[in-house]
């Protein structure tokens, strides 16, 4: 049997390796021989059925772009650094080049996709070592608003308290909360993309309590290793109007509103402001508000700065409050005060003054009065703002605006 191995001063090459550093080429193959390559071992000879082994892998995604990686043994590098440096062998591929244009090119062929270098929807790295191949699905942003029709349901899911985290039969085995607005539009995202899970960043947050009507608090959301990328343009696009000014999912607890996929992922979010009513009640024996009282406050609460200290921070931030509207009901038992102002001020400790976290703030307005705990302020309407404020560390755990202070509207 001829060899494809060629003789070089008693050392042997498969023919991936004489080629790539540019020996003159041996004849025929032999299976048998070029395991005995001095550079690769014969690995080279299992990138072909790598290959078809990756491009069978990919047929369960939808992609229209890719790009292949490949890790090398340290040996396998040694020794062809040891043979460049012999054989003063300069502007060659790589072993490791080699490897990703095989697997790249065979993969382009059979699947008709491109290859993308800066932000492909997939990654193929393939371990030469361990054959093992690892798939990395890019995640999808989206834009979207939520309405919350039910009261006690909160925001955000938290660990659940039966697992502690672990998984449970309680939270569907999610070790997290699964009565949430989270968890609801993470679900249904979850569904749709076939995707691992979801990252939320809120544009501010209500009490468990509220409601959010209108036309919803906006969210951008990361759906992470997304299995159907393409699913949401299909729903986008079979609903018309671009996708805008559509309910995508409806309950009777939460809706989504005004989804929208995003072209790359969100680094930082608009400033917002709001439109709230927040439902105050008489204390027992207390006097009720009266007229002057109404005057004086939507007098003094109109297109002010009040300041706001951050949760953890010793930092304040100036707020601005447009203006306040005081509705008395049944003779003063109950109040309503409709309040529009700049996202980011906890409208209980605005209105009750707590803490002094809020000044100027109404709490000399309403000694005798409390926040209704069953329905203490609903978001009517939430606007975008010009300006934009950075999210820091996005990515790993997507801190919610929370964190940045903005507690509770
Ligand atoms: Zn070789
Ligand atoms: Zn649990």
């Amino acid at each position: 049997m001829k060899s494809s191995v060629m003789v070089l001063q008693g050392l042997s090459l498969c023919k991936f390796c004489q080629k790539r550093l540019g020996f003159k080429l041996g004849k025929d193959n032999s299976e048998g021989e070029e395991n005995s390559c001095y550079v690769c071992g014969g690995m080279m000879a299992r990138v072909k059925p790598l290959a078809e082994e990756i491009v069978a892998k990919l047929g369960e995604y939808e992609y229209n772009t890719f790009l292949v990686g490949a890790s090398v043994p340290h040996t396998v590098l040694d020794n062809e650094d040891e043979l460049r440096s012999r054989f003063k062998i300069k502007g060659r591929d790589s072993v490791k080049s080699q490897i990703t244009k095989l697997l790249s090119q065979k993969v382009k062929q059979q699947t008709g996709k491109a290859v993308n270098y800066s932000r492909p929807d997939l990654t193929v790295l393939a371990s030469m070592n361990e054959g093992l191949i690892t798939i990395n699905l890019r995640s999808v942003w989206l834009r979207g608003r939520y309405v919350k029709l039910r009261r006690g349901l909160p925001q955000r899911s938290s660990v659940c308290g039966i697992c502690s985290g672990l998984g449970c039969a309680e939270c569907d085995y999610k070790g997290r909360t699964i009565d949430s607005v989270q968890s609801k539009i993470s679900d249904f995202l979850t569904g749709v993309f076939a995707a691992e899970g979801c990252n939320f960043v809120w544009l501010g947050s209500e009490d468990d309590n509220s409601l959010v009507s209108g036309s919803g608090r906006p969210f951008y959301v990361e759906v992470t290793k997304p299995k159907k990328r393409f699913a949401m343009k299909e729903v986008l696009t079979s609903r018309g109007n671009g996708g805008k000014r559509k309910t995508f999912f409806r309950t009777k607890e939460v809706q989504i509103k005004e989804l929208e996929l995003l072209e790359r992922r969100v680094t930082d979010v608009p400033q917002f402001e709001i439109t709230a009513q927040v439902n105050l009640k008489r204390k027992t024996d207390a006097p009720p508000f009266g007229d002057s009282q109404i005057e004086s406050l939507e007098k003094n609460f109109s297109n002010v700065l009040t300041s706001v200290r951050l949760s953890r921070k010793f930092r304040t931030v100036q707020k601005e409050i447009r203006g306040i509207s005081c509705k008395t009901r049944d003779g003063g038992e109950t109040i309503e005060l409709l309040l529009n102002c700049d996202g980011g001020i906890p409208l209980k400790k605005l209105v009750s003054g707590q803490d002094e976290t809020v000044r100027p703030n109404l709490g000399a307005y309403f000694s005798s009065y409390e926040i209704d705990p069953e329905k203490p302020f609903d978001i009517l309407n939430v606007t975008m703002k010009k300006g934009s404020t950075m999210i820091p560390g996005l990515g790993k755990d997507t801190p919610a605006l929370n964190d940045l202070g903005y507690d509770s509207n």
